[in-house]
């Protein structure tokens, strides 16, 4: 059956407008879908402002010992929450309506990375890209030596110089193309604590929470597992990219595109916005559970990307040196730059997020039940 897109007043209602509102939402959602729901919340270290409860929340729907499971992961990178937490909230809204395939069960992660969501940033609170993050920190950390020849230019030391740093960045991607550029800037780096795409020097927390979810859940011993893993603020504005970082012509290649078809792009091959990057969160997934896991990354875009890199430059350079109360004005400025990029409060880009992710989700759904099982 298909549902109707909700109305402007609904898709208000779906997209929170913090992260307390959009965790109690998923909370409540699932909990009013009764038995066939388990529903945990995993504490985060750090309070909110108030001393109020952060959290990694996740709901899992249907059989526990179902053979395939769908996963939907929100707010890795925490700012992109808003969309991924609207979409796992239309999920939930509508699950008593739709009948999961036989042998499928659903797994709703929501907030993977709360501190960030909560603080409208895409990076952790340590200040580390949870989607870098999922490196070996027992080998030397991987370089990125072009990532050190921009580095003053992203964020600059003396911030009177804003205009000439944005004239060099601009000068570097002229010269070295856009794939080189791309890839130095948002690649993924490990040696500038203080700047974006920061992969961080340990695990995380949060990539601590998710491995053990791993073995709680026994999601090694199901036959199939097809992710889902939202993110916004790359690519054309308002078109949902199906992202495959999977390695070329491997078995999860192919899963993505018997399941998908023609909506997968592909990083390594050059026809995707994304570039190929260090330490994704997918790595860790296709290190897990190998053949048996078909990882996409459902990047939802909206303004270009020379607008995502001076919200992320400014924000950066803002949280370079603790912040006292007479940066109140500006961290708001920053947050609102944040948001507007990550979370355009426009009814046709949340309707144009509604309608794929549903399309998506049903496409994954039809995947996992269509495969045959060893
Ligand atoms: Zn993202």
């Amino acid at each position: 059956m298909k549902l109707q897109l909700p109305d402007a007043h609904g898709l208000a209602r779906l997209f929170s407008s913090d992260y307390f509102q959009a965790r109690n939402q998923f909370i409540l959602a699932a909990d009013r879908l009764g038995t066939p729901c388990l529903r945990q919340s995993i504490a985060h270290p750090l309070p909110g402002p108030a001393g109020e409860q952060l959290s990694l929340d996740y709901a899992w729907i249907g059989d526990p010992e179902a053979p395939r499971v769908l996963v939907t992961q929100s707010a890795v990178h925490g700012v992109e929450g808003f969309a991924g937490s609207a979409i796992q909230l239309d999920q939930l809204l509508n699950q008593d309506q739709q009948d999961l395939p036989a042998g499928v069960a659903v797994l709703h992660i929501h907030a993977v990375n709360p501190h960030g969501f909560l603080n409208c940033r895409r990076v952790n609170e340590d200040g580390v890209d949870l989607n870098r993050n999922f490196v070996d920190f027992s080998a030397p950390a991987p370089a990125n030596p072009d990532y050190e020849e921009l580095r003053t230019a992203l964020i600059p030391e003396n911030l009177s110089a804003w205009d000439q740093a944005s004239d060099r960045l601009a000068r570097y991607e002229r010269d070295w193309g856009s794939t080189r550029f791309h890839q130095a800037v948002s690649g993924g780096q490990f040696s500038d604590p203080e700047g974006p795409f920061y992969g961080g020097a340990k695990s995380s927390w949060s990539r601590q929470v998710l491995e053990k979810l791993f073995v709680d859940l026994r999601l090694a011993q199901r036959s199939r597992i097809a992710v889902l893993d939202l993110h916004t603020g790359l690519g054309p504005y308002g078109y949902g990219e199906l992202i495959c970082d999977h390695p070329p012509n491997s078995e999860g290649v192919q899963m993505a595109r018997r399941w998908y078809g023609a909506n997968v792009a592909e990083p390594a091959l050059g026809t995707s916005s994304s570039v190929p990057k260090l330490g994704l969160i997918d790595y860790a997934w296709q290190q897990a559970f190998g053949d048996k896991v078909c990882f996409l990354t459902l990047e939802f875009g909206t303004f270009p990307f020379i607008e995502l890199m001076e919200s992320l430059r400014r924000d950066h350079a803002l949280h370079k040196a603790p912040l006292s109360a007479a940066d109140a004005g500006q961290l708001e400025q920053v947050r609102q730059s944040m948001l507007k990029h990550f979370n355009p409060p426009t009814t046709d880009w949340q309707e144009a997020v509604i309608f794929r992710s549903r399309q998506v989700i049903q496409m994954a759904l039809d995947g996992l039940s269509s495969e045959e099982l060893k």
